[in-house]
């Protein structure tokens, strides 16, 4: 509620005008010529543009005449040093991607080659209007730096795998490594960390429960990849004789505290208990339909009640981190894999991406444009040949943009990204260390030096 005000202008640090504001609030307000209000990094106010011109004496102003603001995009699921195999193997199956492809080439990683290929992560996030995504990979302090270091927000998750790892020798020490980060992070801003298990097919079912019991000891989010497809499946149901949802029912791990990662695979019966137990679900299209997993039900699981966000999983199965185009994606296959042209409408996809991934993290203040909450931002140009004219900017976010309209990215009130200038990031330095990790990659995947 808007409180009685003495006439006095009030200090804010910065106030960001725009031709339409999409707040993803209760009420899913659309305001048109309206402002935003930011102050220690925070929206103090939202509302019309000549009310706040008058109410507040900004430090700072932001004239974004001609542009869509909307939350900064929230991407539930992803792995961001990945950026390092974006379009080393294409074309193939999940498990044969993963055994031939993935595993052989992370095994030789090096953490020089995780900073560039977090930096390189971080940048496309920026360009694309993402500002905060939940990560799963390896040496995480790494991401963790490069996230710090320009700007965005993340929680951070340090992934397990049983078989033989370069990383762990044993479950304690990755156990170990989370507590370390949580501890690291526990007072940073941006930063939060998450319990980070594979999957139910490369960890074993105690190990699964130890890393829940440490998700709840630290209070921090449990996240792994479940029923991706109807292979992992068949694996689970030749080692285990449960199907995948069933082993975590089993180990008593599907709670709010859970994140699944992609649900592809799973029945009327097992998608009634993911909602009935309050589990998180991220879905990530682009990522199975490349990988050719399967669709996932998502609009079966949104009327069940499950909290489904949305996600671009890792640039080597996207081979993007844009979450534009995943929520176009949400909305046109969700339509198909309903056989119903209402099912995902516009407005559920841009929840998705914005206020339900945000809960998948954890972190539910983020996702929308409302007072009390992180001052989290992008803007859509809408002089863009693809965007005029406008009758309804939640189509136009969804349906219509790309993701390169994208032309302001902010976090916490910081502006990341302006009119083509990456503000945090060196560009020039980033484009000569992924030259260099591009020769690392080929080398790593046997390739030699000289080959396509
Ligand atoms: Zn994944």
């Amino acid at each position: 509620m808007t409180q009685e005000r003495d006439n006095k202008p009030r200090r804010c640090d910065l106030l960001v005008r725009a031709d339409a504001i999409v707040t993803q609030d209760g009420e899913r307000r659309v305001l048109t010529d309206a402002a935003v209000a930011v102050t220690d990094g925070l929206v103090a106010e939202v509302g019309d543009y000549a009310n706040l011109a008058a109410a507040y004496e900004p430090e700072q102003t932001l004239d974004l005449s001609g542009k869509m603001l909307l939350p900064g995009l929230v991407n539930g699921h992803t792995h961001l040093p990945m950026t390092l195999q974006r379009g080393l193997a294409d074309d193939l199956p999940l498990m044969e991607w993963l055994q031939n492809h993935i595993w052989p080439v992370e095994a030789k990683l090096n953490e020089t080659l995780l900073a560039s290929g977090a930096k390189l992560g971080c940048a496309e996030l920026i360009r694309t209007g993402c500002t905060t995504f939940l990560n799963g990979y390896f040496h995480e302090q790494i991401t963790g730096q490069a996230v710090s270091d320009c700007g965005l927000r993340a929680v951070l998750g340090e992934g397990f795998f049983a078989f033989p790892s370069p990383f762990f020798a044993t479950a304690e020490d990755c156990w170990n490594t989370v507590r370390a980060l949580d501890e690291r992070y526990r007072d940073h801003p941006r930063l939060r960390s998450a319990v980070t298990p594979h999957a139910v097919y490369t960890v074993e079912p105690d190990q699964l429960a130890e890393s829940f019991e440490l998700a709840e000891s630290l209070d921090i989010p449990w996240q792994t990849h479940l029923a991706e497809s109807p292979m992992e499946t068949a694996l689970c149901l030749e080692k285990h004789g449960m199907r995948p949802v069933e082993i975590l029912r089993s180990l008593n791990l599907l709670s709010p505290r859970t994140t699944l990662h992609h649900c592809v695979d799973v029945t009327d019966e097992e998608i009634a208990l993911l909602a009935d137990r309050g589990v998180n679900v991220v879905h990530n299209p682009a990522s199975n339909l490349k990988l050719c997993s399967g669709l996932s039900p998502v609009q079966k699981l949104l009327d069940a009640g499950v909290n489904v966000g949305l996600g671009t999983d890792g640039a080597a199965s996207n081979n993007q981190l844009n979450m534009f185009r995943d929520m176009g994606l949400a909305a046109l296959v969700g339509k198909v894999s309903h056989g119903d042209a209402s099912a995902v409408s516009a407005q559920t996809a841009l929840d998705m991406a914005t206020r339900n991934s945000a809960r998948c993290l954890g972190w539910p203040e983020l996702g929308r444009i409302e007072a009390g909450c992180p001052a989290d931002m992008c803007a859509l140009d809408l002089a863009s040949a693809n965007l005029m004219p406008m009758f309804n900017p939640v189509s136009h976010a969804v349906y219509a943009a790309t993701g390169l309209e994208v032309c302001m990215t902010m976090t916490a009130g910081e502006v990341l990204y302006l009119y083509g200038d990456f503000r945090t990031l060196d560009m020039t330095t980033l484009r000569e260390e992924a030259t260099e990790c591009a020769k690392w990659a080929r080398c790593a995947a046997g390739r030699g030096k000289n080959t396509k």
